[in-house]
């Protein structure tokens, strides 16, 4: 399907998501470090999502999304596949919005996962992921149940609200030179992108993905979505094999650049976090100030913003990080 054929929203969509999170997202705190500035003899504006309701920026389009649904919609509840932030998402804006909502994840993925998935009100449903296809048990089942599937990033009102964030921010934050933000499959840069042309249209905004999953830089580059196999990374929330096509829509034209980072510099980044901010970053949370500090871009004398977009790790995995 051509581009052009796409509906994409405006920042006007951004504002009218906004009103509706009033209340019941969380205005994040934005954070400073005197270590880090003093480094890059730079400003460092970091925006915590990882601080957000369930841990992430996600609930913010997930919300965004579910609090249009029509009455019809509403009885029918909504579908999600997603064994990561967007589920949790999901689960809790429905608990909210107080419809049924169910999440198809693999039969392997993290208990905690589940669980936390579980107690947002959601029911889960599994699949062998060697055997079965997700997608075609998701249509099974939206369309037996009635239920609305809404995905995690390729989504005109979950895009709108991600971009929530990076309004606040420019709003708290006026004249920054720079943004960084994560990419997976391109919600909330699309979304961010929105807001920055609307708030602070000299500001350069940059995406920033693993360097295994550069599947974004090669759409950029070549102009077309490229699609590539399952990157390895521990940047989980970052192993989309495409960008959506909303998003590479609205992403193509306006994006200063797309960079990319390894997981050892992920590693590094978590441990600034946690042993100079005192904060918890998941490693897809770490993207963005990854891409600042090793992306090649030159910072000295600018006030650069950087959206930590979660939190959600689980406390295993992320003592190894720390210990390595
Ligand atoms: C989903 C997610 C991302 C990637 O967001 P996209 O909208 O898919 O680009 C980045 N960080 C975290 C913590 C996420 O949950």
């Amino acid at each position: 399907m051509p581009s052009n054929a796409l509906t994409l929203p405006t920042y006007a969509d951004v504002q009218a998501a906004a009103r509706r999170l009033e209340g019941l997202a969380h205005r994040t705190p934005v954070a400073r470090s005197r270590t880090i500035d003093a480094q890059l003899n730079a400003q460092l504006f970091f925006k915590c999502e990882n601080q957000q309701r369930m841990g992430a920026f996600k609930f913010r389009g997930a919300y965004n999304a579910l609090s249009q649904f029509s009455p019809e919609q509403r009885k029918g509840g909504v579908l999600a596949f997603s064994s990561g932030n967007h589920a949790q998402a999901i689960a809790l804006s429905a608990r909210l919005l107080e419809m049924p909502a169910v999440i198809v994840m693999p039969e392997d993925a993290p208990a905690s996962k589940m669980a936390a998935t579980r107690e947002y009100g959601a029911q889960v449903v599994t699949y062998n992921r060697f055997t079965e296809d997700r997608e075609a048990i998701s249509a099974q089942l939206a369309q037996q149940r009635g239920m609305t599937l809404i995905p995690p990033f390729d989504h005109f009102d979950v895009i709108a609200g991600q971009g929530t964030a990076a309004k606040e921010l420019f709003e708290e934050v006026p004249n920054l030179d720079y943004l960084f933000v994560c990419l997976g499959g391109g919600g909330l840069l699309s979304g961010s992108l929105l807001a920055a042309q609307a708030l602070a249209p000299q500001c350069k905004v940059y995406g920033v993905e693993p360097e295994t999953g550069n599947d974004g830089q090669q759409s950029l580059r070549s102009g077309a979505l490229v699609r590539i196999p399952t990157p390895h990374t521990i940047a989980d929330g970052a192993q989309s094999q495409s960008l959506g096509e909303i998003p590479f829509a609205l992403i193509q034209p306006a994006v200063e650049d797309i960079l990319t980072v390894s997981d050892e510099q992920l590693v590094q980044a978590l441990r600034f976090f946690a042993e100079r901010m005192k904060i918890v970053v998941e490693p897809t949370g770490a993207l963005a100030f990854a891409g600042a500090l090793h992306g090649g871009i030159a910072l000295a004398g600018a006030r650069v913003g950087v959206i930590i977009s979660g939190g959600n790790v689980d406390l295993q995995r992320y003592a190894s990080f720390l210990a390595d």
